[in-house]
């Protein structure tokens, strides 16, 4: 298992981490436990040490196996990181309440990366209002988290806001192929380093986009002199990035287990080749040449003043090209559900002239609306 290290902290980690979201479930959606402890004793037993989970993963039921699974002696092997919702938190006294009902479920006396989970620009104005500084130096004093965090899901800006504001041990943040330019992008990715804060990747196969590829990209993987999987080329990806300390995949599978097992089993130090970064180059533009609208998401245009939720519907959309499946009329429909499609626009342009891509926003969206809402 590939070894890398906290910066500051001297905390040693294993480059992969098992992200605890996607545990196997039977048909009631219910996570299988036996099964999913089996699975995170093999990570373990086999190099892994970094464990993460949150609190509304699998509608709260993550923690609790999770704790049965750290239990024998796991715990003192492995780093723990779980977050704080912040959506859930009205006032103060909810952080530390919150804190002690995970430390019950975790059946831990403390946790390792404690993070605010999910933190944008409007939460880290919730987040000061509440006054998290003070809530965290009490958790700390307390004795009941070791490393103050945070998980991240807005643009560079806000991402550059949050980790200017506290003396943060770590951030998670969403980091792939196709996300150089997105979320924090590689420019927050090095102002991190560059703080000496740690990051842990989420997100490094998009969703599972980037582990079934489409047939025009699988033809590029396959032409390329070094043969790889996809799901290797998208890790070797991230581990090869300076600033990235671990990558969180979360498993469903003990095949998925084994599998990224042997990809993470590679020497220390083991860089890109030149020819490596130009393939990335090439599999990133056949990625796009399927898209529309190439929205990077960096979310300026928001927020429109009909509450049309713009990014999320170019980028759905896109991604629905980018999967040849045709899957986004459902999601448009979940937008719709949250009076946020497109069919809101009166054409008053402030979005276009905010658009850095200049994209013509207006008429995507009515061409987006009349193929999603079509018979
Ligand atoms: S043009 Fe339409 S989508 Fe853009 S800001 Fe105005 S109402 Fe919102
Ligand atoms: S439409 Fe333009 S401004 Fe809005 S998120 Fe996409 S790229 Fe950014």
């Amino acid at each position: 298992m590939l070894k890398t290290t906290f910066p500051t902290l001297n905390l040693e980690s294993s480059a992969l981490g098992f992200g605890c979201m996607r545990f196997p479930t039977d048909a009631d959606g219910k996570i299988i436990e036996d099964e999913a402890i089996r699975m995170v004793h093999h990570a373990i037993d086999n190099g892994v040490t970094y464990i993460d989970t949150a609190y509304p993963y699998h509608g709260g039921n993550s923690e609790l196996v999770v704790g049965k699974a750290l239990k024998d002696g796991y715990r003192e092997k492995v780093i723990l990181a779980t977050k704080l919702p912040m959506w859930k938190v009205e006032k103060h006294e909810d952080m530390m309440a919150i804190l002690d009902e995970q430390l019950e479920k975790l059946q831990v006396d403390c946790i390792d990366f404690y993070l605010l989970h999910a933190m944008n620009a409007e939460r880290l104005e919730l987040a000061r209002k509440l006054d998290y500084k003070k809530f965290l130096a009490e958790a700390l004093a307390q004795g009941k988290i070791k490393y103050p965090a945070f998980s991240f899901h807005d643009n560079y800006d806000a991402f550059m806001a949050i980790l200017n504001d506290y003396d943060w041990k770590m951030c998670q943040v969403q980091m792939n192929i196709l996300d150089d330019n997105n979320q924090a992008t590689l420019k927050g990715i090095e102002a991190a380093r560059e703080k000496g804060v740690g990051v842990v990747v989420m997100e490094p196969l998009r969703g599972g986009l980037l582990a079934n590829p489409p047939a025009d990209v699988v033809k590029l993987y396959e032409s390329w002199p070094t043969r790889r999987t996809a799901v290797d080329w998208a890790f070797r990806y991230l581990y090869t990035m300076p600033g990235v300390v671990t990558i969180l995949s979360g498993m469903s599978t003990m095949e998925q287990v084994v599998d990224n097992l042997r990809i993470f089993d590679v020497p220390q130090g083991e860089a890109l080749t030149d020819e490596d970064k130009q393939l990335y180059v090439q599999v990133k533009d056949t990625y796009m040449a399927c898209t529309k609208t190439r929205c990077t998401g960096c979310k300026y245009c928001q927020p429109c003043p009909m509450g049309v939720k713009i990014p999320s519907i170019f980028q759905g959309y896109d991604t629905s090209l980018m999967r040849a499946d045709g899957s986004f009329k459902k999601g448009y429909a979940k937008i719709s559900a949250e009076e946020a499609d497109a069919s809101r626009c009166v054409g008053c342009g402030k979005c276009e002239r905010a658009c850095p891509q200049n994209l013509p926003i207006i008429r995507y969206l009515k061409e987006i609306h009349a193929e999603c809402t079509a018979e």
